[in-house]
């Protein structure tokens, strides 16, 4: 059954007294992250967007770096978007990054070169989702607002041994609520970054460490001496093996074949080697047939040779095996299909699959 709000609601005074020994906590144990002694706004959006999905020892190697590049919202508007993405190689997920230039952009466009100060206003912006807004309002300017990110939500599903998964639905509210109980009196900057802290590094996913949390006493799951069972999440959808084929073609000036991936799908405005539609396994595709329909679909005219190699890699419920074969291509460019170096192509940020193909194809070719 899912929990109801009221049922898990926290009291004022119970509320007080968590919020108190976590930033006690927090005081006393907070990692030293370069971002945290920042007051730039820009530098804390950046450094949040940075965090998302990648991992603070690799963040607190890069964001200095970035910021000397892009000092402020109205250089990183002026930067070329390739420029930007090639600041950002091997941090991943571009998405992030080409919103993160977008709304600088934006941003300018109007007039302006600070960040808007509340959630609400920021929320309007490129890349701003609940999380981000809530993060950057409260951390920049100190607006009393949540900021509710995967480690919160395991902390919150534990202290209140909520039966439901807390990224859905009413358990979703009751964190919501939770988080925003908690911040009544506390310092939003502190309390808020208190609280992701304490998922990252002491209510961790696999093994809490119950005996030195703030909250050991009162927390519920640990009474129930279950905390590795929470946060319920569904179970997780069963991988594919699929198969794709990835075309290589490569002309007498080194260059090679590139597109770029379409807005709005999987690795949108990355630049990738063309590649087929995803096959089951089971299926036993036949590459040349499969690379034939690609060529019908780019208007282009391919001879398919054996493969060169093949690299693996997952996106989400999908593993797949990609396999590259030459192929002979004497056409042109057209739009959303370019003959580029290679080199100049990873500037321009390229997807995972053919970054590692194309690492395996000097000794190849
Ligand atoms: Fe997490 Fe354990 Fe602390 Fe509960 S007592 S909040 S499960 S670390």
């Amino acid at each position: 059954m899912s929990p109801g709000v009221n049922q898990h609601a926290i009291p004022p005074r119970q509320a007080r007294s968590l919020a108190s020994d976590l930033l006690d906590w927090y005081a006393e144990y907070a990692r030293d992250l370069p971002w945290r002694r920042s007051q730039d706004p820009y530098g804390i959006w950046v450094s949040e967007v940075m965090l998302q999905q990648t991992r603070v020892e690799v963040v607190a190697g890069r964001w200095q770096k970035f910021l000397d590049r892009f000092p402020d919202i109205e250089a990183l508007a002026a930067a070329a978007e390739a420029d930007v993405l090639a600041e950002w190689a091997g941090l991943g997920y571009y998405r992030r990054v080409r919103s993160l230039h977008r709304a600088a952009c934006e941003l300018v466009d109007r007039g302006v070169t600070e960040l808007p100060r509340s959630a609400a206003e920021l929320r309007l912006l490129p890349g701003f989702g609940a999380y981000t807004s809530g993060a950057v309002a409260s951390i920049a300017f100190g607006e009393r607002v949540p900021a509710v990110d995967g480690n919160v939500e395991r902390v919150f599903a534990r202290l209140l041994a909520l039966d439901a998964d807390p990224a859905k639905g009413d358990a979703k509210k009751v964190v919501h609520a939770a988080a925003v109980a908690l911040l009544d009196r506390a310092e939003p900057a502190d309390l808020n970054q208190a609280l992701m802290e304490l998922g990252a590094t002491v209510c961790t996913p696999r093994s809490p460490g119950c005996e030195v949390c703030p909250w050991s006493g009162r927390c519920r799951a640990r009474a129930l001496d279950a905390a590795a069972d929470y946060p319920r999440r569904p179970a997780p959808r069963r991988t594919e093996e699929v198969l794709c084929f990835v075309a290589v073609a490569r002309d007498h000036a080194g260059r090679m074949l590139f597109r770029q991936r379409p807005e709005g799908g999987h690795n949108a405005g990355l630049w990738e080697l063309p590649s087929t539609d995803f096959h089951p396994v089971a299926s036993e595709p036949d590459p040349v047939g499969a690379l034939a329909n690609l060529a019908r679909e780019l208007e282009r005219k391919w001879n398919v040779a054996d493969p060169l190699t093949k690299v693996r890699h997952s996106i989400t419920h999908h593993r797949i095996t990609a396999v590259a074969h030459a192929v002979q291509d004497a056409s042109g460019s057209k739009d959303g299909i370019e003959w580029i170096r290679p080199e100049e192509a990873r500037t321009r940020g390229l997807t995972a699959a053919t970054a590692k193909i194309l690492d395996r194809l000097p000794t190849l070719l």
